[in-house]
């Protein structure tokens, strides 16, 4: 078959019959890869089969194998595990069963498989694949089939997606479901904060993850979790009970009230002994006296409504699967589509498995610093940064006493999720260093008069699930609403030796001008560094800001409501207005996340012409729906596309034009979008990125700290003027970035304050072709 697809006019694919299925445990997205495939696979002339109940079904055959359209998926998008079904399936595992398996997909005359599953499930793929040819043979021989068919069959794509809630595959940075989870166990963690406040109680939280310990890890820095204890990193110590008790009293001596221990169920000693959450509540309670609970999350960690960002990876992911099915060739080896440095990718199936394996034999063996080198460099960043900031040190983080530095940190621009975590995970790491950290009030305005307060650990206890902004925030920026030489006056009197800001566009055109002014003005001449934060995400040098993931999950949240509203009125297009400046990336990934019939960005405008295509798009949907069955659908629009094609207008414009077949109504959710608590995302993203923070600047300062103290000088109020000392900390995929900004000038458009690339741009047509329409080119 993929020899007779290859004879075929380039692009012509008329003929391939793609199966998609779910096995092995369920998670949060697998809905989304199966409409997905569905959506995309039909766009290219496939015939899209799904196997009901994993294995099972396919074992089973008949109704197990159904075809599918765009009506069988609909609603899939915001449905958590798996509508089609998974089982785990002990017939697959023989020979005898995948012969049954094999002969259900010749008499369906199906030529692809693409599973979405953990490991066990992908093994099994694999094997069904190589033993492909002798299952015919065989079918043959028997007279199950005919010769022909074996013919017609000889060749089986098989495409694998890591559908799994522990984020435990190698070759891939995350695995579809991982974060939902983690927005789950940070939701219970969040809940169960507030009374281990009231009654100043410890809580012990059990997590899954028998040989993986990211959910813990994310969660626990997520949450703030006061200590982890995961598989592939045992304490160093063999008396791990009093190296724990250490830092729950040294934290309680601090004053905290409520004591946070996350265990992922697989935890054990160095020398493979578990490490229960039982008994680490007997130890606080009869060591600390701690009254002690014991949480145990099981099934709630797997999920319900996926999260924004599985339903984006989910559904990107499986457009390149099909994509893969397209592509390959009978002698390809099987693909997994992973996710690598936020792009996806596509690595080899059965040598990502056989590597995630080696992580339980290495962990067996007791060589845990091969288990730990199996993950990725993020896991470990992550370890990292969780100790900086959750564990008060004892000293052994601390820098010399002439690199201590005092430091200031602000918000500038709109709130957005995440800038609190951002300064508590700046304070508590700056702090952890020796560093004195002070919080200047009220941005840039706050900076000039000088309204600063030094902070301490605990006047950050708590942020870490606060959304806002605790320092106060304002659009007003230096050179403009705010006088440089006064703020270079602040800095030099409060002896500041380095800045951080926290905030959108405003912070990055903030620096821009405080880096012109350095000629100037000495003081300005010191490390200053911005976090990224704003739901716009228009900052260049950084793929996301803190509060974008925050702001599509609100978006999501809404939307998901508008939908079902709209389904219930059946005839329905709602028309939702959404945040973003002039930059389209909540539309986008919003309307990738909410299944968006439509977008409308500033990137591209609204011309007439377009809004007739839409209309007449629309028009024909509604014409061809079933009317028993026809559904809602919703289009975002970002507030700043048009002044002429408002909401309000495109919507009535709709209204009027969709006539008897459908109707329509506006939806504005405004501030809603900056959300209440921040996602675990945006606060996993805020704390690396702080402790990035604070690393930049004293890589910046050293050489002028050290000078001075060889020569037995005071440090000097200018530290350095280099270009590379005014830095973005951006993330870009796994890795945090700096970026000096006067490098990004040439990528920025600063009269529509947004850069000029982007990573998520590539996105936008996914939105067009999912709903079933060509791409509309400007
Ligand atoms: P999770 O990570 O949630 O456990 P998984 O895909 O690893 O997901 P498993 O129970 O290991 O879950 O596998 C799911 C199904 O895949 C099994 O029930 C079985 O049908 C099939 N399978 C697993 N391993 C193999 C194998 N080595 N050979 C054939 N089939 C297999």
């Amino acid at each position: 078959l993929n020899e007779a697809a290859s004879t075929r006019a380039p692009g012509h694919t008329s003929c391939r019959k793609i199966c998609v299925m779910t096995s092995g445990g369920d998670s949060s997205g697998m809905n989304a890869v199966v409409r997905a495939v569905v959506l995309y696979g039909t766009s290219k002339g496939c015939d899209v089969y799904a196997v009901y109940e994993g294995y099972q079904g396919l074992v089973d055959g008949g109704h197990q194998i159904r075809k599918m359209d765009s009506h069988s998926v609909r609603g899939f998008l915001s449905v958590g595990g798996t509508s089609i079904g998974t089982a785990r399936c002990m017939a697959f595992r023989e020979r005898p069963g995948r012969l049954k398996a094999a002969h259900n997909l010749v008499k369906t005359g199906v030529d692809s498989l693409i599973i979405c599953g953990g490991d066990g499930s992908l093994s099994g793929a694999n094997l069904f694949r190589s033993e492909w040819p002798s299952l015919l043979e065989e079918l043959r021989k028997t007279g199950e089939i005919s010769e022909e068919q074996e013919k017609l069959h000889k060749n089986m794509s098989i495409v694998g997606l890591v559908g799994s809630i522990d984020n435990d595959m190698s070759g891939t940075d995350i695995t579809i479901g991982a974060v939902t989870s983690v927005h789950r166990i940070c939701e219970a963690i969040d809940a169960v904060n507030t009374t281990a406040l009231s009654h100043s109680r410890a809580f012990v939280i059990e997590a899954m993850g028998r040989h993986c310990g990211w959910l813990t890890l994310a969660s626990g820095m997520a949450s703030g979790a006061d200590f982890i204890f995961i598989p592939e990193r045992p304490p160093a110590e063999d008396d791990w009970e009093s190296a724990m008790c250490n830092v729950v009293k040294r934290h309680r001596d601090l004053g905290k009230r409520k004591t946070i221990i996350v265990v992922a169920e697989g935890a054990l000693d160095k020398h493979l002994k578990p490490i229960k959450v039982n008994d680490i509540k007997d130890i606080l309670t009869d060591r600390l006296g701690l009254d002690t609970r014991v949480t145990v999350l099981g099934h709630t960690q797997r999920g319900g409504s996926p999260c924004a960002f599985d339903r984006i990876l989910a559904t990107t992911q499986a457009i390149a699967a099909v994509d893969a099915v397209l592509a390959a060739t009978p002698d390809s080896p099987s693909p997994l589509i992973c996710m690598n440095e936020n792009r996806t990718t596509i690595q080899p199936l059965m040598a990502s498995v056989e590597k995630t394996q080696q992580v339980a034999q290495a962990i067996e063996t007791k060589d845990f610093a091969k288990a730990i080198s199996l993950r990725d460099n993020q896991f470990l960043d992550e370890l990292r940064v969780f100790t900086a900031t959750t564990i008060l040190d004892d000293h052994s983080m601390s820098l010399p006493a002439h690199q201590q530095m005092r430091i200031a940190i602000l918000h500038v621009g709109a709130p957005a999720g995440g800038m609190n975590v951002a300064t508590r995970a700046a304070v508590r790491y700056a702090i952890n260093r020796g560093h004195d950290i002070f919080a200047v009030a009220n941005g840039f305005r706050g900076l000039a008069r000088g309204s600063f307060e030094q902070l301490s650990w605990m006047d950050v206890d708590g942020w870490v699930a606060s959304g806002g902004s605790f320092l106060g925030t304002n659009r007003a920026v230096p050179g403009k609403d705010v006088d440089i030489g006064m703020i270079a006056y602040q800095l030099q009197q409060k002896r500041v030796q380095a800045l951080i800001v926290i905030g959108g566009f405003e912070g990055y055109t903030s620096l821009l001008a405080l880096e012109k002014a350095r000629a100037e003005y000495p003081s300005l001449c010191i490390p200053l560094s911005l976090i990224p934060a704003t739901v716009s995400n228009n900052v260049p040098g950084t793929d996301f800001s803190l509060g974008c993931d925050t702001s599509l999950n609100a978006i999501v949240e809404s939307c998901d409501a508008i939908t079902q509203s709209a389904h219930s009125s059946r005839r329905r297009v709602f028309v939702v207005e959404v945040q973003g400046g002039r930059t389209g990336y909540l539309a986008v990934h919003g309307g990738l996340a909410v299944g968006a019939c439509a977008v409308y960005i500033p990137e591209e405008g609204i011309h007439l012409p377009r809004l007739q295509g839409d209309v007449q798009f629309l028009k024909g949907l509604y014409e061809t729906d079933d009317p028993e069955k026809s559904e809602g659908r919703v289009i975002l629009r970002t507030e700043g596309v048009s002044s002429t094609y408002t909401t309000e207008v495109i919507s009535k414009i709709l209204e009027d034009e969709g006539g008897a077949r459908f109707d329509s109504r506006t939806a504005v959710l405004g501030h809603i979008q900056q959300g209440g608590a921040p996602s675990p995302l945006d606060r996993i993203r805020g704390t690396r990125v702080a402790v990035h923070a604070v690393d930049f600047i004293e890589l910046h300062a050293a050489a002028a700290l050290n000078h001075a103290h060889k020569n037995n000088q005071e440090p000097p109020v200018e530290l350095t003027d280099s270009a590379s000392s005014i830095a973005v900390i951006g993330l870009a995929g796994t890795a945090i970035n700096y970026t000096p900004v006067s490098d990004l000038l040439k990528d920025t458009d600063l009269k529509n304050r947004r850069p000029t690339k982007d990573a998520w741009s590539q996105d936008r047509k996914l939105i067009d072709i999912l709903a079933g329409r060509s791409y509309y080119h400007f």
